[in-house]
């Protein structure tokens, strides 16, 4: 038994951005249920809703700043996650890392440098907790100055730094770093010193005893010019010590059987059920009620990194196919203005809703009979595997997760019955276009397309799996 403190910026169902919260709110659950000892480490922002209660544990004085820390639990369950209380930076109710507008908190580099500093605090057991970690597991750039402040302790326990997206670096001026009162040591290229400028994620990867990404191809694809941010050369320097672990899913809350945020229940056997949530899908999205018209989905962060551009010009050649697209997301305005007008062009065929809403994802997986991910890069992406549990066919590029959980459905892999989504290679319209089409045709046969939902279905996307990954490589530190 191990024990492990797990270090987040966000943990769902408490707070959510991104699949970083999905990974943070079920892979300690699933560790604990395999023996270990783990609690999870996360700032009380002001936006958190409980549902169990809250409780100060300690309170520790750090830069004239009195800081508290408090105690809760994951809902559902015995895994504590204690949250570092200090409302003069967490306080704020909106998102956790934005402005209204997107544009990062000014104060990003303080908040998280505090955040990676009391972690450190209560790895080494002097937060007044009275425990000692054996292992601290960091994830993305807020926590990682962790393994760095660590580096530079006499004893400490292990490190492991897991990316769950190259793309966002924590990256300040040298200026910033005098400003943030940290160990002037660490002012190296060995540590956090990147190109003249401070690198929180650098810190993660160049002290961490291990790294870890969250998918294998991923993994390889890191350490390539394209998808390393200049840290490519870094990344694989330490090639012996970085490996991908995909990531599960939490399957209480994903699963057609039990779901209870749709409107029917369904299974791979009872698949005729999954219409009804495909005219509950339609009715919501304001689009006409066909049960064959094939329903195409798309749920994500507006982002140039998931291929939103290639979407918008592919959707206009579209139109001229029976089809009918929904998209449930929100961020860049540019991209929402674009989907939106398209939706006010083609109002039978595209519906757009602008927004986060969780209730709303498991309808559209629940009702939708495609899905489309045509990311430029995914690191692991969760979304085509919640399709693929609700039956409902992902549409891929081949990378990164993406790559290594869906088969593309060809001659062979639909006799063996392997099959579980469409694969495209290049990000070009054409071939995202391409796909649709193929997807289409194959939709038009119903006997090969049950077959695929049932392929799809039956994939095991457990945590169990992954925790046992986990705790293999904490043993090894
Ligand atoms: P990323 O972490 O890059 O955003 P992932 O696919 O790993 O991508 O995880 C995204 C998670 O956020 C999924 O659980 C997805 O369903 C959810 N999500 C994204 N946008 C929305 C939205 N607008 N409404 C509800 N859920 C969303």
């Amino acid at each position: 038994m191990k024990k492990i403190l797990f270090v987040s910026s966000e943990v769902h169902p408490l707070i959510k951005t991104g699949g970083l919260a999905d990974v943070a709110g079920s892979l300690p659950l699933s560790l604990a249920q395999l023996g270990q000892d783990i609690r999870i480490f996360m700032p009380n922002y002001g936006a958190i809703k409980y549902n169990r209660e809250v409780h100060k544990k300690c309170t520790l004085h750090i830069d004239n700043r009195t800081i508290h820390i408090l105690e809760t639990k994951l809902p559902d369950s015995d895994v504590i996650v204690w949250l570092l209380d200090y409302p003069d930076f967490f306080g704020n109710k909106g998102n956790p890392y934005v402005d209204e507008h997107g544009h990062s908190w000014i104060n990003s580099a303080e908040r998280f440098a505090l955040f990676s500093r009391i972690a450190v605090e209560i790895a080494q057991d002097r937060a007044h907790l009275d425990w000692q970690a054996d292992v601290v597991h960091c994830n993305d750039w807020q926590s990682g100055l962790v393994p760095a402040l660590l580096s530079i302790e006499p004893t400490r326990p292990a490190t492991v730094f897991t990316i769950h997206n190259m793309a966002y670096q924590g990256i300040f001026s040298q200026e910033t770093f005098q400003q943030l009162n940290l160990p002037g040591e660490l002012w190296n290229h060995h540590a956090i010193e990147f190109y003249g400028m401070m690198s929180f994620i650098k810190g993660g990867i160049a002290c961490a005893d291990h790294i870890t990404t969250v998918s294998p191809t991923y993994a390889l694809e890191i350490q390539t010019p394209e998808f390393g941010y200049g840290l490519d050369g870094l990344l694989h320097h330490r090639h012996n010590e970085l490996n991908g672990i995909l990531n599960g899913i939490d399957l209480e809350q994903w699963s057609p059987e039990h779901d209870t945020r749709i409107p029917q229940t369904y299974s791979a056997g009872r698949l005729a059920k999954k219409l009804i949530n495909k005219t509950a899908l339609q009715k919501h999205f304001a689009l006409p009620e066909n049960e064959s018209i094939p329903v195409i989905a798309l749920i994500s962060r507006l982002v140039d990194q998931k291929g939103i551009n290639l979407v918008i010009e592919c959707l206009e050649s579209l139109i001229d196919y029976p089809m009918q697209f929904v998209l449930l997301g929100s961020g860049d305005k540019e991209l929402e203005h674009q989907l939106k007008n398209l939706s006010y062009l083609y109002p039978d065929q595209i519906s757009i809703k602008l927004g986060y809403d969780e209730d709303l994802a498991h309808l559209i997986e629940a009702g939708a009979d495609l899905f489309l991910m045509p990311s430029l890069f995914e690191p692991c992406g969760l979304n085509q595997l919640f399709s693929q549990r609700y039956g409902t066919l992902p549409i891929v590029r081949n990378t990164g997760g993406l790559a290594d959980t869906v088969v593309d459905t060809l001659a062979e892999t639909i006799a063996d019955q392997t099959a579980t989504g469409f694969v495209f290679n290049e990000p070009s319209v054409g071939a995202l276009l391409e796909t649709v089409k193929r997807a289409l045709l194959i939709y038009a046969n119903s006997k090969v397309w049950k077959q695929l939902q049932k392929n799809a279905m039956k994939k095991d996307f457990s945590w169990q799996k992954s925790a046992k990954e986990y705790i293999a490589l904490y043993k090894t530190l």
